[in-house]
């Protein structure tokens, strides 16, 4: 599953999984910098959703950081190794890991 948010400079982006995006059936993945939208297409493996919302959330990331014209190959390329980063690493920070506080909360349920 996919977080239903991600918070980019302070703005919360909605995340979406759809059957499909702008009745473009080649359409993966899309970001709407106006209404703070992500939307990932459904049915593809965890892996390439992942991989998609992290390409997605990195057009947010430029966009909130003032890059309006983007260079979709760097987006692209960027993507593709920032998620391996991230998910060989099971980089998280802060506090803020659900799943971990829940066994601390409930240490005796599954
Ligand atoms: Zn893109």
């Amino acid at each position: 599953m996919l977080p239903n948010k991600i918070k980019v400079a302070g703005i919360d982006y909605q995340i979406q999984e759809v059957k499909e995006i702008d009745d473009d059936p080649s359409m993966i993945g899309s970001y709407i910098y106006q209404k703070s939208t992500i939307k990932i297409k459904s049915g593809m493996s965890q892996d390439k959703k992942e991989q998609t919302l992290v390409h997605e959330m990195l057009h947010a990331c430029f966009n909130e950081a003032g890059f309006d014209e983007q260079d979709e190959d760097v987006i692209n390329r960027v993507g593709i190794v920032l998620y391996q980063v991230l998910k060989d690493n099971d980089l998280s920070f802060g506090d803020k890991m659900p799943r971990l506080n829940e066994l601390m909360v409930h240490p005796n349920t599954k």
